[in-house]
């Protein structure tokens, strides 16, 4: 990765039914896209979330029938923006999801820091009954990896800045990117589409607390509204249709 800005990773898809996303939607079956995000800041390369597991095999995938292709692989992925998992200083990981956590079996012993929310590591090992098929302690379960725990907001820089969006996990959390071209929330599964907020608010299909949840969607669009923040969604098919991926950088 040659110059500053952020980079869009195509990590793979589920196929599942569209009221997942929005709660009352039809039981059409779409294709449903994972993503990670690249940010390169001078030295500071960020990588934030990192896929599913496809190895794992999990109960989930058949349901969703889960695809990722050889080029959807993370590592393939780092590799069209020319970076290795070596190059990776910092990983953000949303929540613990297995379509978001499953690449970080890559940085065990790398001692490379994964920022991660205390709410949501402590969660995954003790999920409710209807969490429990989508969080798998083969993705994070390792004391190999560099897990920093943190609660709340959190500046790293200027540019970038973690933000708490509790409600779709206990604790989910975004990513605010600051640069001179570039004013992003980078939402995850917070928000999953456009739909889910604009023009009005609409609860999503699959969260721990809908309650919470609309607390942060109330928190992003503020963001957007009166902050200018642009919002990245974590799993809009069409938002992500117009988008260019890796190895495409959009400047920073
Ligand atoms: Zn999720």
């Amino acid at each position: 990765m040659e110059i500053n800005g952020f980079s869009l990773l195509d990590l793979g898809a589920n196929y599942h039914e569209k009221s997942i996303l929005v709660y009352g939607e039809s039981n059409e079956i779409i294709k449903v896209p994972f993503i990670g995000v690249v940010i390169k800041l001078n030295d500071l390369i960020v990588l934030f979330d990192t896929g599913p597991n496809i190895d794992g095999n999990y109960s989930i995938m058949k349901r969703f029938s889960t695809k990722q292709s050889d080029n959807q692989h993370l590592i393939n992925q780092l590799n069209l923006l020319n970076l290795n998992i070596k190059d990776i200083k910092l990983v953000i990981l949303s929540h613990l999801h297995f379509d978001h956590a499953g690449g970080l079996k890559f940085f065990r012993n790398t001692n490379i820091p994964i920022l991660i929310q205390k709410k949501e590591l402590d969660y995954a090992y003790n999920p409710d009954w209807f969490y429990k098929d989508v969080y798998y302690r083969n993705d994070f379960d390792f004391d190999d990896l560099n897990y920093i725990t943190i609660n709340g907001n959190y500046k790293i820089n200027d540019n970038l800045k973690i933000i708490s969006l509790y409600g779709h996990t206990p604790g989910t959390q975004g990513l605010m990117y600051h640069s001179k071209n570039n004013k992003i929330i980078f939402t995850s599964d917070a928000i999953y589409t456009l739909e889910n907020i604009q023009p009005t608010l609409r609860r999503q299909g699959f969260d721990s607390c809908t309650s919470m949840w609309g607390k942060s969607a109330n928190k992003v669009i503020l963001k957007n509204k009166f902050d200018n923040f642009e919002i990245y969604p974590g799993h809009d098919p069409e938002f992500y249709s117009k988008k260019r991926f890796a190895p495409y950088i959009y400047k920073e």
